[in-house]
Parts: structure tokens; sequence; C-alpha cells
């Protein structure tokens, strides 16, 4: 939303900018002609189509954009009452389409497409509410080289990594610690795009063109991080990473140095038939995967642990054997999910040929359609298992997440902090984490499920109470000697914005 802003025209004014997450917009002060933006993924689709349908009726010009409008942009026009729809990335044709429905000469869709890193924009910092916050993002690659069969980022961001300049990266960052922002999720598909083994394999070749374009993607990568090395002491990163780069002793020293403390891993199975499932068979199994897990840690990154239930090898030894491995490879945080077929993945495309004319439906409406079922309707699994019911998968699950994040286990995994004020935070995350993301979308029960939702809620505001730092509004970026002591053209319109 925040690069959305940046990419909107100037003479258009600042845009206002909200999220549905925190409050719902109030569209009583629409009037005829404001135009509206608006970003959809799967999970929220439905709110998002009917937010745009009382946008329209109060005349303003709606356009839709995000990941799930790039798959459906006739579901958009349908059923979000969207005048508009840019697919892909907006950096560009976002302000076209503006322009556009301004005029009265719209066209129902724009190709987005994919930009070039270079046109990545940076987000519009300046436009926050500091305070609704815990943490703050920025991108600094988008695309993931490879292709697991449940993920849809690999199709829409593409498999060549679009990897952003250095130094707009480190001014965003800067911006963000100036506002107080001590914790920055670095909201990257994959924070390492180029593996030694990649490099091994391009430097057999004759040609070394392909070598040389990896090599420089992971020099960049270096060059980043010590910057953000020289950066306050205070700041701490997570990102989400490829399990390979723990066999790169080099990159996770730098990642330490750069203070980025945190990484989700997708491990998603932890046994070599349920990741042939997924495609993921570049990851380990068993007590490999332990010892790669664990070398995380040695390095000082502490991991999130992403693992799914219900694949087609799963069996109800899989639940405990998870746990058991989740709990032995000292991984200080996990997520535990259930197969669901999103769109835009082979999964997906592969249930639905599969499914045909047999595919269930909810007050007629096909489960291949998940996300247009109203929520207390929606089935919890949708994909049938040859070994276990649903409800067997969903409970395995659950138990899992309860077992993980009982008060006991996650009092001991905040160990890992000196200080009792972290390691009361680390508990409050971590029942944030079970609420949040554990209990909201397992429960049964929707009483459970909004409690769990509240719950997350004060939970949040917690966080944000124990995450936010001091504002440094004279934290200067530190200087890059590639680039010599002159500002580059980015940093000097960061100056004049701040
Ligand atoms: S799950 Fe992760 S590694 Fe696999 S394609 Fe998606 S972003 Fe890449």
């Amino acid at each position: 939303m925040f690069v959305l802003a940046a990419a909107t025209p100037a003479k258009w004014g600042d845009p206002i900018l909200s999220d549905e997450s925190l409050e719902p917009f109030d569209t009583d002060r629409l009037e005829k002609g404001d135009v509206v933006g608006i970003g959809i993924h799967t999970g929220n689709a439905l709110v998002g189509y009917e937010l745009g349908q009382r946008a329209r009726a109060r005349g303003a010009l709606v356009i839709f954009g995000g990941s799930h409008s790039t798959l459906f942009p006739e579901e958009a026009i349908e059923r979000g009452g969207a005048h508009a729809v840019v697919k892909g990335d907006g950096e560009v044709a976002w302000g076209q389409a503006i322009e556009d429905c301004v005029n009265g000469s719209s066209k129902e869709t724009y190709d987005g497409g994919r930009v070039d890193a270079g046109k990545f924009r940076k987000a519009r910092w300046d436009l926050i509410n500091r305070k609704n916050y815990a943490w703050a993002s920025v991108q600094t690659v988008r695309g993931c080289p490879k292709h697991c069969s449940f993920c849809s980022v690999w199709r829409t961001d593409g498999q060549e990594p679009r990897q952003r300049e250095v130094n707009p990266v480190i001014e965003e960052i800067v911006e963000l610690r100036r506002l107080g922002f001590r914790f920055i999720a670095l909201a990257d598909d994959n924070f390492y795009p180029v593996t030694l083994e990649d490099l091994r394999v391009a430097d057999r070749r004759e040609d070394k063109t392909r070598y040389n374009e990896l090599k420089a993607l992971r020099d960049e990568r270096f060059e980043l991080m010590d910057l953000m090395a020289q950066l306050p002491s205070d700041l701490n990163f997570f990102t989400q990473i490829t399990m390979e780069s723990a066999e790169d002793p080099e990159f996770l020293n730098a990642m330490r140095k750069a203070r980025i403390k945190g990484a989700l891993v997708g491990v998603e199975a932890v046994t070599p038939e349920g990741l042939k499932d997924v495609y993921k068979d570049f990851n380990l199994a068993g007590d490999e995967l332990v010892e790669r897990l664990q070398s995380f840690r040695k390095h000082g990154v502490y991991i999130l642990g992403s693992f799914i239930f219900g694949l087609p090898s799963d069996r109800q030894t899989t639940f405990e054997a998870t746990a058991e491995l989740a709990k032995r490879s000292d991984i200080t945080f996990a997520q535990f999910v259930t197969l669901t077929p999103f769109p835009g993945t082979l999964d997906f495309e592969r249930w639905e040929s599969e499914q045909g004319d047999n595919m269930i439906s909810v007050d007629g409406i096909p489960v291949s359609r998940h996300w247009l079922i109203p929520q207390e309707k929606r089935p919890k699994l949708l994909t049938p298992h040859p070994a276990m019911s649903g409800e067997e998968i969903r409970q395995g699950t659950q138990n899992v997440w309860n077992n993980f994040y009982s008060l006991r286990a996650s009092w001991k995994r905040s160990g890992i902090l000196k200080a009792y004020r972290n390691r009361l935070a680390f508990v409050v995350a971590s029942k944030v984490m079970l609420q949040a993301f554990g209990n909201t979308g397992l429960s049964t029960d929707s009483a459970r499920a909004s409690r769990a939702t509240r719950w997350g809620g004060i939970g949040f505001s917690l966080l944000q109470k124990m995450f936010a730092a001091a504002p440094m509004p004279d934290l200067e970026v530190p200087n890059n000697d590639k680039l010599g002591d002159s500002p580059s053209p980015a940093s000097q319109s960061l100056t004049a914005a701040s």
C-alpha cells in the first residue's frame, strides 16, 4: 500500500491510505469521482469485493489490483464493482489506470506485468501512522527461482529474481528507524535467490554470462548486508529464505552481522515422500534436516519453521514426528498449516481438473472458489486425503500447534534471550502466533475463532508497545563506498521528503 502510494502520480496529491485489517474504511466519506484502489489477495478477496461495491455505490471510480485480481480480473469486475483491474505489478500501470478513469477512458484491465527492479518505488513511509504497526517491511527482491507446487509466487512474481539496488533499500530502512521502528521485515519472496549450487552449475558452462550475473546478484546481497551492519544496534530484521542458505556459512555470518535475526524457512514436510509431494526435494528430511536447521541457530539466525499437514503421504504418525522434529531442531517459532490449494498454484490446477464436475459446492459456490464462500461456511479442508478424514487432519494440526506453543514450551524457548522483559515479549509473541494464525484458521467454532482474533489483536497491541523505539530523526544513511561521498539522486529525494 505504501509502495503504491509512492506510485501515485503527484498531480493527484497524497492518497488517503486505509488498512482494512486495522479498521474498516468508512465509505460515507467518498464523493462522486473519487478514485478508490483496492488491493486483494485470495484470503481477503470477499471483503475487498464488498468494499468495492459500497465504494461504487457512492459514485467512486473503483480500481482493483493485487495477486488475486491478477489471477481473476473478471471476478473483481463482476463481484467487486471494479471499473478497472490492474494485473501484475502496480508501479507503472496504477498511475495510468487512475489517469484513464478520471478522463473517462478507462480500460477493463491493465497489464502491469513484471517491472524491472530499477522501477520498484520506495514506499511512502511518511504516510504511515507509526502507532498502528509493531513492525514495518521493506522489499529487497521480488520473485523466486524455485517451483513449489503449493506456492503461486514463482508463477506471479516470476522465477528470475528482480533484486533492488542497495541504496534505495538502505534509505528506506533508515527512514523507518528514524520514525521509531526497530523491527523490520525484509518482505522478500526469497532473500537467498542465488545458491552455491546455482553458482557451481553456472560455472561449469563454457559461457560465463550466467555465472557472472548470478555472482553479481550474490555480491549485491553482501553489499546490502555490510551496510545494514553499520545501522543502529537496536535494529532487528527478519525475512524469508530457503533452507539451502544453511550450507552457506559466509552468507549466514553476513546475516548475523546485518542483524537479520529471524527467518521464515519453509520446511513443509519432514519425510522425503512429503517433500516429493510438494516438489520441494531440494529440502532435507530426518536427521539431516535437524542438523541443517540447527546450523541457522549456530549462526545466530532464529527460525520460524513452516510445516504443511494433509500431504498425500501424511499419516497419523506424521503429526507426532513433526512436533518432535520441530523441538529437536531448535527452531524458535513454527507455523503448521493444512494443505490448501490456492489459485495460481500447480496444486490448484491439478485439484480442479481431477475433481471436474464432481467438485462439491456450498450454497451453490463450488469449493474450487473457496474464497467466495463466507468464512463461517467455508470448509476447513478442501482436498480429499487417501488415508485420513478432514477432521483427523484438522485435529492433528491443532494438537501440534497447542503442543508447540504451550506456556511451558514457549517460556523454555524464550531462554535464548537474557533480559526478563525480552523473554516476556517472546512469550507474548508466541501466544500471538498461536491465536492469530493457529486458532483463527483451524477452529470449527466461530465464537472460539473470534475470541482468538480478539486475543490476537490484544497481543499485537502489546507487541507494538514492546517493539517500539525512540525515533532517531537525525539518523544518517551509511556511506556506501561504491558511490563515493555524493548522495545518489534517490537519497536526495529522501532527504527532501523527510
Ligand atoms: S514456497 Fe518459497 S521457495 Fe517455494 S516457490 Fe514459493 S517462495 Fe519459492
